[in-house]
Order: structure tokens, then sequence, then C-alpha cells
């Protein structure tokens, strides 16, 4: 049979393949460290289960509205106004099988041919793929580890065009962990005023961040911006709920309605008693979540200290998230040929940069035990000495 020329056009995800092949590799047998892969490794809080059993037992389900439970709708509307100082009501909400449905829905619900999107790199490696799959254009921006890898007012002006309709934020950013200051985010927030593009701003890390103040979200930079502005988030980070696929996007109430008509022709609602998990985790003690923070914190300082020891690899200080992103440019090999023999030849996964834009760097995931960091990252030192 004929593939659709649109599927033609994408490509499988890296970090699932590897994810997958390190999975595999350890079916057979081979003691492999993995850093690929991104998802906690906690079980979902306590509480979040129960709420799910107990929507199950009393019945919760069967089929719900296409755009969520009435009563998730609320509790999304009402975080984003107490946490995020984000104007928002229910029907400015839609719940989601995931942030990366979010992000896809969003994309088919807006893009027309030809419309671009800015997405700085190094990006999450999904974001091309979908603005391509909605027939949009990425417009990939350079970023440097001068600028933390975030990209610049300046940077941003010179990209837009007439056809731009979107800039992509993701702070704190996959893969890089770095986070965005509130003088940068109003810094941008004024560019996308005065040029009237609008932004998706990913802050499914929103809650794990390792400075003092909380992340400003580009919504909450001005009055203007609320309406300039979709946030995609979701439970799978901050909660240990990534095989749940429950997300949502917030922005004007004209996208969610068609955003909700695409998904009652394709998804319908997301899992019904699903949904009561979520609303626990956000109407009940944030404990859990503070909980999840201490232990990565713990871990990242003992991966940059470790990676810090390493010579030939520099390596930035991530705001936020569970990533390190390591420049290798250094040792003489792409990051491809780097993570492939780091695999096949010292059992140790991790993720190519050149999947998200930056060939010069390798993605590790400390969202995994410290035996594992540990032991992974002896076997890291003794490759790069062999380089
Ligand atoms: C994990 C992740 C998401 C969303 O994940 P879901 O499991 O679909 O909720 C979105 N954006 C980034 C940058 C991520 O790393």
């Amino acid at each position: 049979m004929e593939r659709a020329a649109r599927v033609a056009k994408v490509t499988p995800s890296v970090t699932l393949a590897i994810t997958a092949k390190a999975k595999a590799m350890r079916a057979e047998g081979l003691d492999v460290c993995s850093f690929s892969a991104g998802e906690p490794n906690f079980p979902t809080p306590k509480h979040v289960v129960v709420a799910a059993q107990k929507a199950l037992d009393e019945g919760k389900t069967r089929y719900g509205p296409a755009a969520g439970e009435p009563e998730l709708r609320r509790a999304i509307a009402t975080k984003l106004r107490t946490y995020n100082n984000v104007e928002c009501q229910p029907e400015n909400v839609i719940v989601t099988n995931g942030g990366k449905h979010s992000l896809y829905g969003l994309f088919m619900a807006t893009l027309n041919a030809g419309d671009e999107v800015i997405i700085p790199a190094p990006y999450w490696v999904s974001y091309p793929e979908m603005v391509i799959l909605a027939d949009g254009e990425p417009v990939i921006v350079q970023t440097t580890a001068a600028s933390g890898y975030k990209i610049t007012p300046e940077q941003l002006r010179d990209a837009i065009t007439p056809r731009t309709k979107f800039l992509v934020l993701n702070s704190p950013s996959n893969p890089t962990g770095q986070v965005y200051s509130h003088e940068e985010i109003r810094a941008i927030a004024q560019v996308v005023e005065e040029t009237g593009i609008y932004v998706v701003s990913d802050e499914i890390y929103e809650k794990i961040i390792y400075g003092e103040k909380p992340c400003l979200s580009i919504a909450a930079a001005s009055a203007a911006m609320a309406a300039r502005t979709f946030i995609s988030n979701g439970f799978a980070k901050a909660y240990s709920m990534t095989g749940w696929r429950l997300g949502y996007l917030a922005g004007p109430a004209a996208v969610i309605r068609d955003m909700a008509t695409l998904q009652s022709h394709s998804t319908s609602n997301v899992c019904t008693f699903a949904q009561y998990g979520a609303i626990a985790a956000l109407n009940e003690s944030q404990d859990c979540v503070e909980t999840m923070r201490l232990a990565f914190a713990e871990r990242r300082e003992a991966v940059l200290a470790r990676i810090g020891e390493i010579d030939g690899l520099s390596c930035g200080v991530p705001g936020g998230a569970f990533y390190v992103f390591p420049d290798i440019s250094k040792l003489g090999l792409g990051s491809v040929e780097f993570c492939d023999r780091l695999l096949n030849e010292h059992h140790v996964a991790a993720i190519p940069g050149a999947a998200f834009g930056a060939d010069g760097n390798v993605r590790f995931s400390y969202a995994t035990d410290m035996d594992t960091i540990m032991k992974g990252l002896d076997r890291l030192e003794k490759f790069v000495k062999s380089l």
C-alpha cells in the first residue's frame, strides 16, 4: 500500500527508540544503565491512585465530554489563576491525552499551509515534527551555550516574518534544563506584543525547578499576553503520571472549542476515571511534588559533580527539569556515534543531541535511581577517556 505523504515527512521519536533499545538489551540480560527516558522513576502518589480507583468503583467508566470532565477543567482553571497568575476560566481549558497531545491538537487546530512556527534549538524532539504534520513550517533558531540555550529578543525579532504564527517556548527546557528568568520572559513578551505573534508555552516542567523563584508563565507577563499565549501542561512529570496520558491546553476559548471538535472526531474524552486522579493531584496536598523535586535536586548535584570531573565534557548548570546536556564537541565525534558507542560498548543509554537539533551535545536524564547514576557515570568516564 502507498503510504500517506504526511507520514513520509516525519521520523519516529528517537527518544522512544533508544529507550526501547535499552529495554531490549536489558531483556537479553545485559546490565544497561539508562539515562534515556524522560520519565520520573517514582510511583504515582498514592492519593491520586486511590482517587482514580474510587472513580472506577463509582462507575465513572462512561463517555464524557470531549473537552474533559467539567470538574477537572474547573480545577485546572483555578490552578492557572492561583498558581500562575493567569486569568483563566473553564472554557479556556481542554483536557488532552498528555502534554504531547495538547501541542498536537493546538497545531492541528490553528496552522494553515505555510504558517511558520519559530522553534529555538535545542528543542524537544516532537515540536518540529508536529508542526510539519499540521502543514506548518518549523523555523529553527539556533541558540548557544553563551545565552544558556535560550532565544534572545533580538533573535526572535529577526526570525519573525509576516507568516509567523507562533513562538514555541519551553521553560524549564527539555533537553537543556535551562529556565528563562522573569526578566528574560518579559523581554520576549515585549517582542511578541509588538509583533502580534502568539506563543505556545510548554510548561510541563514548571514544578521541577532548583532556584528560589517560581517560573513566570509568559501568559502572566502582561494582560495582553494572556490573550496571545497557549499554555501546554500535564500531569506526567510533576506527579509521575506518564502512563496515565493526561494533559491540558489553556488559551483563548475559540481555539479550545476547535480543539474539542477535533478531539470529538478522534480521541473523544480522555479516560474518564483517570481524570479523577488528576483532580486529586491538583486539589490535594502538593507535598508529593516537593518530595520528588528534592530527590531530583540531590541527583542533579551528584550528576553535575561527577560530569564536572570528566575531562572533555563541559556542562551548563540546569535550573530545572531532570536533564543535563553536556557539550561533547571537543571529543571529535558526532552525538549519534557517541551515543551508539556508549550504548553498545559500555551499556549506557543517552540521547544524541542531534535529535534535538544540537549535534554537539548529549542528553542525560537523571530521573533514575542514584545507583544507576553512579555506575553509569563511571562507565561514561571510561568511555570518554578512551576517545
Ligand atoms: C514529557 C514532555 C511533554 C509531555 O508529555 P506527556 O507525557 O504527553 O504529558 C511535553 N513537553 C515536553 C518538553 C516534555 O518533555
